[in-house]
């Protein structure tokens, strides 16, 4: 089948490497010429192991990125709570979970949508989409024109295809939480996920790499203002000062540092009602499903739909019956993520009860070792 991707996220570039392993002819296009990822920590779970183990990328993530078993949750003091257990999902020989630097990550999986013999057009969109019952014709922004089989809207959470195809589509929503993200050297004792869980403040740090490890904090904010980046090194260090546990204060003395790559982002979030799919037009990853962070899985989802939709079409190859199946297939699954995560995001944001975010999180961890 000729595919079009539209979109160069993790999600599309997923569907690239998937669609190709089964010789679909693919063409991804991505809207930025310099197909670029900003620069922070992204922390994977064992579902996204093993996901990208089915991929044929886990040997480059376990290379450069890195790879630990178990959440360590303190009070603010650092006095341990209790450790999550992450179980091993992609293998006896892979640890639960771990995390790397975005652009390290989006680079392994560039080069694998490139390796696998997808055609990638930067810089490129689409201008418009019409389709039949037999195919899709679709107009690109450089001028030029094809006909697909069918078509993947993978352009994340502000989607234009969904835009064209679902004009009344649910808009993303400001959750009242955002994250501050920075990257450090990487403290010895961190050898794998630590949070420091305050009344309403949360603060983290994984490791992205033997040297280095990124830190988040959470934090409410009822209004989605714009932040001055020139501000940022003394607002996260006034956040972390509420936090006495001895590593992370020596963690706030090094976030003036230059190379400390602060990131500031207001959370969004956006579960669109089925059906994902017009014709043979499909929608997949943050663009129908975008979760705050709170499960660390919303990268995970998006890749996995790449999986289940490449499953789907080898074994029905009929695209309205493989969408149907697709959506059949994802649609409990990312709702789950993205509606326990809005909830843990809500607990937190209102000071809200410890007991029911333990209780989500272990119940989404044990949802999400699931096979799909
Ligand atoms: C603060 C924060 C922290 C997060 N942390 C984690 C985490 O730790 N673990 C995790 O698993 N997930 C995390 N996530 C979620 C994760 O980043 C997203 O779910 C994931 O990146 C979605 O991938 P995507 O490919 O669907 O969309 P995107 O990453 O948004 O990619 C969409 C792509 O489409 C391109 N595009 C846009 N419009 C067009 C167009 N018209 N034509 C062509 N191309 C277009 C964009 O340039 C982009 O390259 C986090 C999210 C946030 C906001």
């Amino acid at each position: 089948m000729k595919t079009l991707i539209i979109g160069g996220g993790f999600s599309g570039m997923a569907a690239a490497i998937a669609l190709r392993r089964d010789n679909h002819e693919v063409d991804l296009v991505e809207i930025d010429p310099g197909w670029r990822s900003y620069g922070a920590g992204i922390s994977l779970g064992g579902a996204t192991l093993r996901a990208l183990r089915e991929l044929g990328v886990l040997d480059a993530f376990l290379e450069q990125g890195y790879a630990g078993d178990g959440v360590d949750i303190h009070l603010p003091t650092g006095q341990l709570l209790a450790t999550l257990p992450t179980p091993r999902l992609a293998g006896p020989d892979v640890p639960g979970g771990g995390a790397i630097m975005r652009p390290v990550l989006a680079r392994i999986f560039a080069d694998a949508t490139r390796a696998a013999g997808a055609g990638v057009r930067l810089g490129c969109t689409f201008s418009a989409v019409s389709q039949d019952r037999d195919g899709v014709d679709v107009s690109f922004d450089d001028g030029s024109s094809r006909r697909y089989d069918l078509v993947i809207g993978a352009d994340g959470l502000y989607s234009q295809v969904r835009q064209s195809l679902f004009p009344d589509a649910p808009k993303p929503r400001y959750m009242g939480q955002a994250v501050w993200r920075a990257v450090l050297p990487r403290a010895a004792e961190v050898t794998h996920a630590m949070m420091w869980v305050g009344p309403k403040l949360k603060a983290g740090v994984n490791p992205v790499s033997k040297e280095e490890m990124y830190l988040f904090v959470t934090e409410d904010r009822a209004a989605n203002d714009h932040v001055d980046p020139g501000d940022f090194p003394a607002l996260l260090s006034g956040l972390l000062a509420t936090f006495p546990a001895p590593l992370v204060q020596q963690l706030r003395e090094q976030v003036g540092r230059p190379d400390a790559r602060i990131v500031y982002r207001p959370l969004e979030g956006l579960l669109m009602p089925r059906p994902w799919h017009a014709g043979r037009v499909l929608l997949v990853g943050d663009a129908v499903h975008a979760t705050t962070p709170h499960l660390a899985s919303g990268a995970c989802i998006g890749i996995e739909d790449a999986l289940v939709i490449a499953d789907e079409l080898r074994r029905s190859g009929d695209v309205k019956e493989a969408f149907d199946a697709f959506e059949a297939r994802r649609w409990e699954r990312c709702r789950m993520v993205v509606e326990n995560s809005a909830r843990l995001c809500d607990i937190e944001i209102t000071g809200g009860d410890k007991q029911e975010h333990a209780n989500i999180m272990r119940d989404s961890l044990i949802a999400l070792a699931q096979p799909i």
